[in-house]
C-alpha cells in the first residue's frame, strides 16, 4: 500500500497573503475596523486561492489546517481545548491567548525549533483538560471539497504539542484520538501530524508510545508523521514499530540509515528545502530520493519560512525559488522531470577564527565610569513606535528610487532631503519622549529602519532585498529576509549621522544601535554553498567598521544586537559547541575593536536563553538585555552589566509600577545593584506612543523607588 500517497505535496504553505492580505484583515479586526466575519472571510479567499494555485500548479496532495488566523501551534491548543479558564472570557479568546488583553498577559511565545517563526506556547498544567474540538479542521475540510479539493489535514503532533509535559501525553492522546476518529467520519484519507520534536535528541520513547496508541485505533485516517528541521534517526525505529502509515523525512539534512525500516509503506521525501530560497539541484535530489525509497515527493518542511512567489520581483540574483517556484519544482521531480543543475558554486576562503579580545571587564568599568550613569540605569532596547506616516514616508522613498538592490534606497533620488528631514525631527521627538520620561541611556529610536536586518543588508555590498518577500515572523508580523549572495562590504558610514545627530540634542549619553553579524546572517536567505561561519565573519568586518565610525563620532555606549544567538544553534547537540564558537568569534571581531571607555551592550530575545548562557557570558558584552518577563527566564547570577526586562512588549497590556517593582527586587536577589540594568523585554516598534509613555513611565517610577531603597 504505499502508492495511495499523493505523489507530490508540500507539508505546509505560507498563509499571510500574498499581498500580506491576512496581515491588513488581522490589524483592522483589532483597531476595531473590520468585525470577525470579515476577518474569517478573508481567512476562506486565502485559502481558496491557495489550494487553487497549489492544484494549477499540478501538485497533487493538498494539505489544508496548515492556515492559521495566529498560529499553528495555537490552534492545536484549540484544537484540544488547551484553554487556560482565565481565557475563557474573554472577548475573543483566540487573540486573547495570543496577544493578551488589559486584564490578561498574553500566552508564553517562543521560537519554532531553530526558525525565526514564533509560535503560542500551550499552557499545559497537571488541571489542563483536554476535550476534542475538530471545528476548524472539519470546516477546512469541507471548504476545499466544495471548492473541488480533496484535503490532508496537517495537525501539530502530540509529542511536539506537548514538548515537556509528557506527563499529560496518555490524557492527550485519548483526545488526538477523537479527533483522528472526527476525520475519518468526515471521510479524511490522510493525516499530517508533525512531530519535528522527532530530530531532538531523546523524544523516541514518547514517540513510540503516542504512535502506538494511534496507530492502534480501530477509527482513524492513515496517519503520515512527519518530521523536519534535522535528522531523524533516532525516532524512526519507534514510529516504524508503532505503525504508521508513513513518513515525511526531511531529506536536507541527509538520509537516515535506518530509514529502510520504511520499507514497503509511504516514504515522502522532502528535498525541497523549505528553508532557503534557493532552487534545487535535481541530480541531487533525486538522488536522494532514491537512496531514501522515497515514494513521494515534498519539500523538506513547511513552505511557511519563505515568501510567496518570485512573479513580481526584479534585480534579484538568478538560481531562487520561493513557494511557488519550489511547489513546482516538487511537481518537477515528482513527474522525474529534468531541469535545473546545481547551483555554480563559489565558496568563500575559510578563515581562522582568532577571538578578539578586549581589556578585562573590571578595567572597562573603570574606563566607563566617567558615563556618569546612576545606579538601575534605566534604557530601552532601541526601536520607538513605527509611525504609519514614517512608513509611509519611507515606502514613497523607496519607490522613487530605483533599482532596489543596487541602491541604498533614496540615495540621490527625489523626496531624499525631506525624507531626511522627517527622520530627524522623529529622532528630536524621540529624545524629547525620553527625557521627558527620565531614562538614563536614550536611543535615536531607529526611525529610518523598516527592519533591523534588511536595513543594513540595504547598505552592505553582497545582500539583495525583494520587493514583496514577506515571511511570517508571528501572528501579523512579517519580515523580509535578505538574500546574501555575494561578497559582503561595508560601502560606508550607515548609522552614523543618525546616531550623531541624536546625540547632539541631549546631554545625556546616546546609544548607538546596531545589528549584530550572527543576526544578519541568521535572518537573511544565504547561498547554500557558502559556509555560515565564513559568511558571518565577513558580516563582523562590517559592523567592526561601523562601530570605529561611531566612536569617531562621539558615541560612547553602543548596542550591537544579537537576538538570533540562540536561533541559530543547531538542534543536534553534538554541532552545538562548533556553533557557538564561530559565533561568539564573529561578535568578538564586531565588538572587539571597541576602546575600553566604550560599553558594548548587546540585545537577546525571544529565546530560551538559559541554554546559552555560557556563550553570552563569552561574548564579552559590557551590558546584556535580555527578555525575561515574557518568556519567563529564570535571571542568573552573570558577571557583567545584565538587563533582564521588566515587562512584556509583544502585548498591548501596560505593566503597572509594582508588578515592574516586584521583578527589580527579584532580579536584585542575584544580581549586584551596580550591575543591574533596567528595561523592557524587546524594541518598542511595535507598540503606540500612548503604551510606550504608560509603560515607561512605570518602568522609571519603579526604577527610582528601587534606587531609593538601595
Ligand atoms: N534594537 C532592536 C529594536 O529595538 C532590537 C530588536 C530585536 O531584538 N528583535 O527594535
Ligand atoms: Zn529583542
Amino acid at each position: 500500500m504505499t502508492d495511495d500517497f499523493p505523489k507530490s505535496t508540500v507539508l505546509g504553505y505560507p498563509r499571510i497573503g500574498p499581498q500580506r492580505e491576512l496581515k491588513r484583515a488581522l490589524e483592522g479586526y483589532w483597531a476595531g475596523r473590520i468585525d470577525r466575519d470579515a476577518l474569517a472571510a478573508t481567512g476562506r479567499q486565502l485559502r481558496a486561492e491557495t489550494w487553487r494555485r497549489l492544484a494549477e500548479l499540478g501538485l497533487e496532495g493538498l494539505p489544508s489546517n496548515t492556515f492559521s488566523l495566529y498560529d499553528h501551534v495555537l490552534d492545536a491548543a484549540v484544537a484540544v481545548d488547551a484553554v487556560p479558564d482565565r481565557f475563557r472570557d474573554a472577548a475573543d479568546p483566540y487573540f486573547a491567548m495570543a496577544r493578551g488583553t488589559d486584564d490578561v498577559p498574553a500566552l508564553r511565545m517562543t521560537k519554532w525549533f531553530d526558525t525565526n517563526y514564533h509560535y503560542i506556547v500551550p499552557e499545559i498544567g497537571p488541571k489542563t483538560r483536554f476535550r476534542p474540538v475538530p471545528d476548524k479542521m472539519l470546516d477546512e475540510v469541507h471548504e476545499a471539497r466544495t471548492l473541488g479539493h480533496e484535503t490532508r489535514p496537517v495537525l501539530v503532533g502530540p509529542v511536539t504539542f506537548l514538548h515537556g509535559h509528557l506527563g499529560r501525553l496518555d490524557d492527550l492522546l485519548d483526545v488526538y484520538g477523537e479527533l483522528l476518529r472526527s476525520l475519518a467520519d468526515a471521510g479524511v484519507e490522510w493525516v499530517q501530524l508533525d512531530e519535528p520534536v522527532a530530530v531532538v535528541d531523546g523524544g523516541a520513547p514518547a514517540i513510540r508510545h503516542a504512535y502506538r496508541r494511534l496507530a492502534a485505533l480501530q477509527r482513524r485516517p492513515k496517519l503520515l508523521v512527519a518530521s523536519y528541521f534535522g535528522r531523524a534517526e533516532d525516532a524512526l525505529p519507534a514510529l516504524a514499530v508503532a505503525p504508521v502509515d508513513g513518513v515525511a523525512i526531511d531529506l536536507t539534512h541527509g538520509v537516515p540509515e535506518n530509514l529502510q525500516l520504511f520499507a514497503g509503506r509511504t516514504i515522502v521525501g522532502g528535498v525541497v528545502s523549505g528553508r532557503n530560497v534557493w532552487r534545487t539541484d535535481f541530480d541531487a535530489a533525486r538522488a536522494l530520493l532514491a537512496a531514501a525509497g522515497a515514494t513521494s515527493v515534498s519539500t523538506s518542511c513547511s513552505l511557511l519560512h519563505v515568501p510567496y512567489t518570485l512573479r513580481g520581483e526584479s534585480g534579484l540574483p538568478d538560481g531562487l525559488a520561493f513557494a511557488e517556484e519550489k511547489v513546482a519544482e516538487v511537481v518537477a521531480l515528482a513527474a522525474l522531470g529534468s531541469k535545473p543543475g546545481p547551483l555554480p558554486t563559489r565558496p568563500l576562503p575559510t578563515r581562522a577564527l582568532d577571538m578578539d579580545t578586549r581589556r578585562p571587564y573590571a578595567e572597562r568599568v573603570a574606563a566607563q565610569a566617567d558615563l556618569g550613569l546612576p545606579p538601575l540605569p534605566v534604557t530601552t532596547i532601541g526601536s520607538f513606535p513605527q509611525t504609519g506616516e514614517l512608513r509611509k514616508a519611507r515606502t514613497s522613498l523607496s519607490q522613487a528610487s530605483a533599482g532596489q538592490s543596487q541602491t541604498p534606497p533614496g540615495h540621490g533620488s527625489f523626496g531624499q532631503a525631506e525624507y531626511e528631514a522627517r527622520i530627524e525631527a522623529e529622532i528630536a521627538r524621540v529624545i524629547g519622549e525620553q527625557e521627558a520620561l527620565g531614562l538614563d541611556v536614550l536611543v535615536h529610536g531607529e526611525p529610518e529602519r523598516n527592519d533591523m536586518v534588511q536595513y543594513f543588508a540595504e547598505h552592505l555590498d553582497g545582500f539583495a532585498v525583494s520587493r514583496n518577500g514577506w515571511v511570517q515572523s508571528y501572528g501579523s508580523r512579517c519580515t523580509r529576509p535578505p538574500i546574501l549572495h555575494g561578497d559582503v562590504r561595508r560601502r560606508g558610514p550607515i548609522t552614523v549621522r543618525w546616531a550623531k545627530f541624536a546625540q547632539s540634542l541631549t546631554a545625556r549619553p546616546v546609544k548607538g544601535m546596531l545589528t549584530g553579524p550572527v543576526t544578519i546572517v541568521a535572518w537573511s536567505f544565504v547561498r547554500p554553498d557558502r559556509a555560515l561561519p565564513d559568511v558571518t565573519l565577513q558580516v563582523a568586518e562590517a559592523v567592526r567598521e561601523e562601530v570605529r565610525d561611531l566612536e569617531a563620532a562621539g558615541i560612547r555606549i553602543i548596542q550591537v544586537d544579537e537576538p538570533a544567538l540562540r536561533e541559530l544553534l543547531p538542534l543536534d547537540r553534538r554541532r552545538q559547541e562548533e556553533y557557538l564558537q564561530w559565533a561568539v568569534a564573529a561578535y568578538r571581531r564586531a565588538t572587539g575593536g571597541a576602546a575600553d571607555g566604550t560599553q558594548i551592550h548587546t540585545h537577546l530575545c525571544y529565546s530560551e536563553a538559559s541554554a546559552v548562557l555560557e556563550a553570552i557570558d563569552a561574548l564579552d558584552a559590557d551590558v546584556t538585555s535580555i527578555e525575561a518577563a515574557r518568556s519567563g527566564f529564570a535571571i542568573t547570577a552573570f558577571a557583567r552589566g545584565i538587563g533582564p526586562g521588566v515587562y512584556d512588549i509583544h502585548s498591548p497590556r501596560i505593566p503597572d509600577r509594582d508588578e515592574i517593582a516586584g521583578r527589580l527586587r527579584a532580579a536584585l536577589r542575584v544580581i549586584p545593584a551596580e550591575r543591574l540594568w533596567v528595561n523592557p523585554d524587546c524594541g518598542l516598534k511595535t507598540r503606540t506612543y500612548d503604551e510606550v509613555r504608560a509603560a515607561l513611565a512605570n518602568v522609571v517610577a519603579a526604577a527610582h523607588a528601587a534606587r531609593e531603597s538601595l
